[in-house]
């Protein structure tokens, strides 16, 4: 946040910095989910909806995952929210009671641990450094389960790693939690954003006993372009989604009536722009692991899902850059920032101190130009 609102304030002093902090994609809405929008507001369709979302669009999300996936789930088994993140609290929300553990692997979103304090869990966090691909291992998993354990959260692909879990490797740590009898968060915001024609693993599809514990999170932000509109949705055994159900009819309330009907759209028409939108990131991808690996003392591993690539800034520290003393990830962000004028985010909130993230969520020609100021930045 802080680099963020130096970021700002930068920019809006005329300052000519450019930005990769975003967590969203840069491609405007598609055309096709706009109209559906204008088409809702003319039809009037602008009062509340059922709490926890209109039938027709669960039941969209339901054929979705169905079709991508090959998992099976029924509307009542389905709760929209408004965005992912609504349903992470949600879920957390329905499952927690005070004191409970909830393993969380970082590098993480930084939202979900202040999201398990929220509800009064105990994050208990669980570490994977660059040398194992930032994946949690299953014996660590293992390790850190109490009879406390509730639940564990899984990003898959990750934010910020961008690292993906491969069938072999979530079914791996999807054994553990059955034999320990843990729910599972899985948060799959991700999963049409996946590189080199690998297979995105639905956790859900792992099988019977695997889908029954899991509450599977997804939603039209970064698949569709459209973070703004403020659509996700969770799909869970009954019960769970019930209860879901309940919080959000006594707190905010059915989600945006106009923003269904464009998600509805978004996951019920073609999903051509997807691809192009995949290739588009694919090729950002390619051009920055390139050109990072290629600057002495700085480096990253090739993310294979999302849209961030966490560079390793540890030969940085404990060096001075154009008067700059660094010593952390985040005194690297604020040099390259105030004195390379690009904004990456320093890796300390993600549980990953000697890194930065960049979003390749941006052109490529502010790609190219970020790269070329890095490699002045760091030859000072
Ligand atoms: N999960 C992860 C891992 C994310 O990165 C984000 C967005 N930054 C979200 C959930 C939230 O998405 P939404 O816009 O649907 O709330």
């Amino acid at each position: 946040m802080a680099i963020d609102s130096l970021f700002k304030q930068m920019k809006a002093e005329g300052q000519d910095v450019i930005g990769f902090a975003a967590g969203e994609p840069d491609f405007p809405t598609p055309d096709h989910i706009k109209e559906a929008a204008f088409q809702a507001i003319r039809e009037n369709f602008t009062r509340y909806t059922p709490a926890s979302g209109t039938l027709e669009l669960k039941q969209a999300a339901c054929d979705r995952v169905k079709a991508d996936f090959g998992v099976s789930y029924t509307p009542s088994q389905a709760v929209v929210a408004s965005g992912a993140k609504h349903v992470v609290y949600l879920a957390l929300r329905a499952l927690v009671d005070p004191g409970d553990e909830i393993i969380l692997p970082t590098p993480a979103w930084v939202s979900y641990h202040e999201l398990i304090r929220m509800v009064g869990g105990i994050p208990v966090v669980i570490h994977a450094s660059e040398s194992e691909q930032f994946k949690l291992s299953p014996e660590k998993l293992e390790q850190a389960i109490t009879p406390r354990t509730k639940a564990v959260i899984f990003n898959n692909p990750s934010n910020p790693t961008g690292m993906l879990y491969d069938a072999r490797q979530l079914r791996a740590l999807a054994e553990v939690c059955v034999r320990y009898d843990l729910y599972i968060l899985s948060d799959e915001i991700y999963s049409s954003l996946v590189y080199d024609g690998r297979d995105f693993t639905c956790m859900a599809a792992l099988g019977e006993e695997v889908k029954r514990r899991t509450i599977l999170i997804n939603g039209v932000s970064k698949s569709y372009a459209m973070t703004g509109w403020r659509i996700g949705y969770g799909l869970a055994e009954p019960e769970i989604a019930r209860v879901m159900s309940n919080y959000v009819s006594h707190s905010t309330g059915s989600p945006c009536a106009v923003s269904q009907k464009a998600a509805l759209t978004a996951l019920t028409a073609s999903q051509e722009q997807i691809r192009s939108m995949r290739e588009a990131f694919q090729a950002r991808r390619d051009y920055m692991v390139a050109r990072i690996n290629a600057i002495p003392d700085v480096g990253c591993i090739r993310p294979e899902g999302a849209f961030y690539v966490m560079m390793n800034v540890e030969k940085q520290i404990g060096r001075t850059i154009g008067g700059f003393e660094i010593g952390s990830a985040e005194d690297f962000a604020t040099a390259f920032l105030k004195q390379g004028l690009v904004a990456v985010v320093p890796g300390e909130g993600f549980g990953a101190p000697g890194f930065v993230r960049w979003s390749y969520a941006a052109s490529m020609e502010n790609i190219k130009e970020g790269l070329d100021r890095l490699e002045r930045f760091l030859a000072q």
